[in-house]
């Protein structure tokens, strides 16, 4: 049995050869053969040249590195494509997924399970944080078809037919957290503290995780597109009523010049409605856009390995309405 690991990893020359030393002693000390994938996305440091040294004195060290940065999902992507355990695990650079964890979670993935997966819990967390990750979590679920759990990341165990499904998933927006829990298969999830960062900085900011939540509602499914319409609908016979109401009055009252205010209101809200209606087209306009043009996820600039799955160039299976 073959284990990888797979490691995207962005600035993290800081605490790269630490992680590298307490996973390898981890994997050591738990005994099954593996292999570690680190993925440098685009870092400006010197991530690829501590990776090079690595693999220089490790063989089980593969390492690809991209062009420029082009984000965590294609880094996790590139990983699974050049992992060839039978089981592979992705976990962060910055040792915040506990290696210790990894034993746990071999133990799962011995009883069968397909994806094993590390909860994180929310201590040490700004408490702004935790409160928009609560309600963004209470409104997605009712926006997407699987679902999503709170503190629930990339930390997880992936047994082999769940990557290879994950493989022909091809889009090109990645919302990794709703790809894995649609793909399914038999899975489990164990919570684990969260560990604070030890090195370096979070490269998530707020626009970025902005960007992140907006992407995981709208790259499912069309629900948002229906929410427009159902408030389109709900407008427009709000707006007949009142119509008719104003007719009424004209006609027993006669006619009243007074209604600026009201008019003015009425104005500004539909034309903020109809931009956001907008913007939800136009989002997924845009989506239809990237997927055409089928450019690869990523560009590779530097690698000692070939073993990465051959880039699917058949057309996309027919579509399935669900
Ligand atoms: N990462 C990456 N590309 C990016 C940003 C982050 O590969 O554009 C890696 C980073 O090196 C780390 C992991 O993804 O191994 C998680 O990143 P980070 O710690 O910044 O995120 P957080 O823990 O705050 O979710
Ligand atoms: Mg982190």
């Amino acid at each position: 049995m073959l284990i990888s690991l797979v490691v995207p990893c962005f600035d993290e020359e800081e605490i790269l050869e630490r992680f590298h030393e307490r996973l390898t002693e981890e994997m050591a000390r738990l005994g099954p053969e593996f292999q570690l994938v680190y993925v440098d996305d685009g870092s400006a440091d010197r991530t690829l040249a501590i990776l090079q040294e690595l693999a220089a004195v490790d063989p089980r060290v593969r390492y690809v590195s991209f062009s420029r940065n082009f984000g965590k999902e294609a880094a996790m992507l590139a990983g699974l494509r050049h992992a060839e355990g039978d089981a592979v695990v992705i976990m962060d650079a910055d040792l915040q997924h506990p290696p210790e964890l990894v034993g746990r979670m071999l133990d799962e993935y011995e009883r069968g399970h397909d994806q094993v997966i590390a909860r994180r819990t929310r201590t040490g967390d700004r408490v702004t944080r935790t409160v928009t990750a609560r309600a963004y979590y209470w409104l997605i679920n009712r926006l997407v078809d699987v679902e999503l759990v709170d503190g629930v990341g990339d930390f997880r165990l992936l047994s082999r037919r769940t990557v290879d499904a994950l493989l022909e998933l091809t889009e090109y927006n990645r919302f990794s957290k709703g790809l894995f829990a649609w793909v399914g298969f038999r899975t489990t999830t164990f919570e684990y503290e969260n560990a604070v960062r030890e090195q370096g900085r979070s490269a998530w900011t707020f626009g970025k995780l902005l960007n992140y939540g907006l992407d995981g509602l709208l790259s499912f499914n069309n629900k948002p597109l229906r929410a427009a319409l159902h408030l389109g609908m709900l407008l427009l016979s709000v707006a007949l009523v009142h119509a008719a109401w104003i007719v009424g009055v004209a006609l027993v009252k006669g006619v009243e010049t007074p209604g600026y205010v009201t008019l003015l209101v009425v104005v500004t809200a539909l034309a903020g409605v109809q931009m956001v209606m907008l913007g939800v087209v136009g989002e997924y306009v845009g989506r239809i856009y990237y997927e055409v043009k089928r450019r690869p996820h990523f560009l590779v600039k530097a690698t000692n390995t070939t073993t990465a799955a051959p880039h699917r160039t058949r057309e996309p299976q027919e579509f399935v309405r669900r």
